[in-house]
């Protein structure tokens, strides 16, 4: 059994050290953060992702699942350490590498044999390097070490599905050694012949750059498709299904909506932006997915004012869903922060409801009010916003919504609403990309 430690306990550090148990290792999660370390020993996930309870707990009981704050000791014992801190966003637009900086440090301290370190955090190409130095000048004593690059490629919402059952997995590793150990950490699905893709480091890095900001670019384009559909009379709905059907296109990532949000698509772009045109590269498809999605999250808000007649001013918003998507709590760049904002801003209020993001957008807007139903939220509001797709918004009773409301007025930023519906009972109604539906 090999014993792997996993630094950072963030949405990637607990989903891998749980999946990574799971595949028969022995993980210790461990983090600078007592309240986080001592919640997760007792059996409480600070985060909000399906069935991760489940997993985190059954390999607890296995006894192959630990958390500590020990994290010298921790690494001391490890034949694997996984680095999985995370890598914010700088003020220019590069990535904030100091905790993964704080925990190579932390590593070269305890290096005490032959060790793996490989990196899990999204790290811009090139830093591998700076990790390996950052490693060996804290060293105590010389010790060898191989290191790897393991992106991942979860999703929030669906990460334990996406950990345990992934398209690929990437190791850039420089050295067989390295490699052969790494496919032994994630021996059943190399035996369920989940593709291992074996690369350099930098190219690993690459890869995972290159596959985010491919994602964020098909959800950039889509949304300037179907704003134009508004404009023409298309319905975007069609016009995806159309386009999707094509093997080379995929309906996946096809989705108009009120533009991307996440711990992840924003920084890493902007990181990728910043670090090409360092290397005099230009990435001008970037560099427009990024402009194109900050106009998306105000054109909704733009929307949102037409429909409730031209001002904000003293009118009182239902905002319904708050995280980035749905499935999570997770609220980092929510395009929900940017109607919220605006909202207040310009003299209105705003009720908001989320399943499970209220205590996170909490955090971020202390004074607004929170509901626990989106019927509540509605009640003696001006006009509801829909931001996140939640399956409980889907089904909604537009004929209660409407009685609700003070008048029958809605923005459906994620089109899953029925338009035919809300147009029969005479709501003042708005979508991205479908305005032709009668
Ligand atoms: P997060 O902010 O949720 O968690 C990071 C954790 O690292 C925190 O608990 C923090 O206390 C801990 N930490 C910071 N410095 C530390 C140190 N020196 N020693 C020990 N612990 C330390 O981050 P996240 O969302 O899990 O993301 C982690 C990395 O994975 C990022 O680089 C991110 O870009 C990447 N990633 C994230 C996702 C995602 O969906 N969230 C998906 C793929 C990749």
């Amino acid at each position: 059994m090999r014993q792997i430690t996993i630094i950072g306990t963030g949405y990637v550090g607990i989903v891998s050290g749980a999946g990574i148990s799971d595949f028969g290792n022995k993980v210790v999660c461990v983090d600078i953060l007592e309240d986080k370390i001592q919640s997760l020993k007792n059996g409480n996930i600070p985060i909000y992702e399906p069935g991760l309870d489940d997993l985190v707990e059954r390999n607890v009981k296995a006894n192959r699942l630990y958390f500590s704050t020990n994290i010298s000791e921790s690494i001391q014992k490890s034949d694997i350490v996984f680095i999985a801190v995370g890598t914010p966003q700088a003020k220019d637009g590069h990535a904030d590498l100091s905790a993964v900086k704080a925990a190579s440090k932390t590593i070269g301290e305890n290096l005490n044999g032959y060790k793996i370190i490989c990196t899990k955090s999204t790290v811009p190409i090139g830093t591998g390097d700076n990790i390996i130095k950052w490693i060996k000048r804290s060293m105590k004593n010389k010790f060898e070490f191989d290191y790897v690059s393991n992106p991942e490629f979860l999703r929030e919402g669906a990460a334990v599905k996406d950990f345990l059952w992934p398209d690929r997995v990437v190791i850039g590793a420089n050295s067989d050694r390295a490699f052969k150990l790494m496919k032994d950490v994630y021996r059943p699905l190399y035996i369920n012949e989940t593709p291992m893709i074996h690369t350099n480091v930098t190219t690993a890095e690459m890869i995972k750059y290159a596959s985010n900001s491919f994602l964020a670019l098909k959800i950039s384009y889509i949304n300037e498709v179907a704003n134009l559909c508004d404009k023409v009379g298309a319905d975007i709905h069609q016009v995806t299904k159309g386009m999707g059907k094509d093997g080379r296109i995929s309906p996946k990532f096809l989705h108009p909506g009120p533009g991307f949000g996440g711990s992840c698509f924003p920084k890493d772009l902007m990181a990728f932006l910043t670090f090409s045109k360092e290397k005099k590269i230009e990435l001008k498809t970037i560099e427009a997915a990024i402009s194109t999605n900050i106009q998306q999250k105000i054109r909704m808000t733009g929307k949102m004012q037409t429909l409730v007649g031209g001002s904000f001013e003293n009118k009182k918003i239902a905002v319904l869903g708050l995280a980035f998507k749905s499935n999570t709590d997770d609220v980092r760049e929510s395009p929900a922060i940017t109607m919220i904002k605006t909202i207040l801003d310009n003299g209105g209020s705003v009720n908001a409801f989320d399943p499970i993001a209220n205590k996170t957008m909490g955090k971020i807007f202390p004074t607004i009010d929170y509901f626990t139903t989106w019927e509540n939220a509605c009640r003696d509001a001006d006009a509801a916003a829909i931001m996140t797709e939640w399956n409980e918004f889907r089904g909604m009773d537009l004929l209660l919504l409407k009685s609700l409301l003070n008048s029958p007025t809605v923005l459906d930023t994620r089109n899953i609403l029925n338009p035919k519906s809300l147009k029969e009972l005479n709501f003042n109604y708005d979508n991205v990309g479908r305005s032709i539906i009668e």
